[in-house]
């Protein structure tokens, strides 16, 4: 192994996007060896390869005595098919690490049915992403604006207040007055709730967090008061289901523009979802492309934009926005397992196009333990590959591949990120 090699084995990394499920999931309802091969991107692949999409649901559906090679009987070619993907060979290095399979098939998966339920233990899950995969730390989008400190171990574990509903235009009174007391009837209380989630959450949140891209168009517009008044008002008489797309935009664009100013005044990063779509058969490209975010980096030059998953597969026109903007930083999390050649070939790119400060090497982007850590490893097999192909042709030394490494890994997201801080805040509102 060279030192380079080495020094990327073994570097902790930051993991700076997740779903996790909480420690009591993990150890009163974890997954068997079905859910837990397949609760990840793959089934995306293998509906992809030809697989009918409701055997593949049946994977990891919850069901009384799943008979395992039943289930799989029917996906068995599918998987031979996405074997080689990136998806796939983290399923693979899942199904070997913790269940001994070394080929997927019908009997050999319901022979090592019950090997992964040893994990399942309370403190596992933490020791598997801290002693194993060797992360510092994950920061978890789970969704929901409470960001309760973590059962298992509250300085390990970090979580995002979500803010994907309202920038959606998805304004739920109910939900609103639940979490801060505020009852929203028009623009100047919802103005009020949205500052109370941010006073509540803003300490103990490491970043700020929304995936929009699913629900609507990524390009932003400034919106007068007037305008959204309007809009509220549409959506408090018909609820969220009955307002058309350009009312939901709307509100949206009004909602996405307090959260980033909330996220300035609170120091806190703020993560956008670009480019790819995680399932199958929708993903309107023209919507999800990091281009149509100018007009929002541009209003808000102080924020701190994280774009992530590199826009797949806009990943150069992402790569233009971090080199020009003062305020985009680029992650590659979920990257790696979607196209694990591009990322690395993006990579060496970026080293030479934009400043290597503004880049975060890894996010697994999933749910359960299990598959955060093959993606981890995914990530850092494919860190080694491109540092190590840019030494060999000479552009780089060793020493500078590895302080590179470093950078990516670890140093950038402690730059951006005020952890400590966090922490601190989450420790306090435990006590
Ligand atoms: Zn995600």
């Amino acid at each position: 192994m060279t030192d380079l090699a080495h020094h990327i084995a073994h570097a902790p990394l930051v993991d700076t996007h997740e779903h996790l499920h909480r420690e009591q999931v993990w150890t009163t309802a974890g997954p068997d060896i079905l859910q837990d091969l397949f609760g990840n991107y793959v089934t995306g692949d293998l509906v992809s390869a030809g697989a009918a999409p409701d055997a593949v649901e049946r994977l990891t559906a919850e069901a009384p005595d799943r008979d395992i090679a039943a289930l799989f009987a029917p996906v068995q070619e599918a998987w031979q098919r996405v074997r080689f993907t990136g998806y796939g060979r983290a399923t693979a290095e899942v199904a070997r690490r913790f269940y001994g399979v070394e080929e997927l098939t019908v009997d050999t998966l319901a022979a090592a049915a019950e090997h992964g339920r040893s994990l399942q233990r309370p403190g596992e899950r933490l020791r598997l992403l801290r002693d194993e995969a060797r992360l510092d730390h994950t920061q978890t989008d789970d969704s929901r604006w409470p960001c309760e400190p973590d059962e298992a171990d509250q300085s390990f574990f970090l979580y995002d207040l979500s803010w994907f509903s309202l920038s959606r235009g998805d304004v739920e009174p109910a939900a609103l007055h639940a979490a801060t007391g505020v009852e929203v009837t028009g623009l100047d209380s919802l103005d009020e709730a949205m500052a109370a989630l941010f006073a509540a959450e803003g300490g103990r949140a490491v970043a700020v967090k929304t995936q929009h891209a699913y629900a609507r168009t990524l390009r932003w517009e400034e919106r007068s008061r007037s305008e959204a008044s309007a809009a509220l008002r549409a959506l408090l008489h018909k609820g969220a289901e009955g307002v058309d797309y350009a009312t939901s935009l709307c509100l949206g664009d009004w909602c996405l523009a307090r959260g980033v100013e909330h996220a300035i005044e609170h120091q806190l990063p703020f993560k956008i979802h670009t480019g790819y779509y995680a399932g199958n058969d929708r993903m309107p490209l023209d919507l999800i492309r990091p281009s149509n975010l100018c007009g929002l980096l541009e209003r808000y030059l102080d924020a701190r934009f994280v774009l992530m998953h590199i826009a797949y597969p806009y990943q150069a026109e992402l790569l233009s926005l971090a080199k020009h903007y003062r305020n985009v930083w680029v992650d590659l999390c979920w990257a790696w397992s979607i196209d694990p050649r591009s990322s690395g070939e993006w990579l060496r790119r970026w080293i030479h196009t934009a400043p290597v400060n503004k880049l975060f090497a890894f996010g697994g982007d999933t749910r359960w333990p299990t598959s955060a850590f093959a993606y981890a490893l995914q990530a850092r097999e494919g860190i080694a590959a491109a540092l190590d192909a840019e030494v060999a042709v000479g552009d780089i030394s060793e020493a500078e591949a590895m302080e590179v490494a470093t950078r990516i890994m670890h140093a950038n997201q402690y730059e951006c990120f005020d952890i400590a801080g966090t922490r601190a805040a989450i420790a306090q509102s435990a006590a």
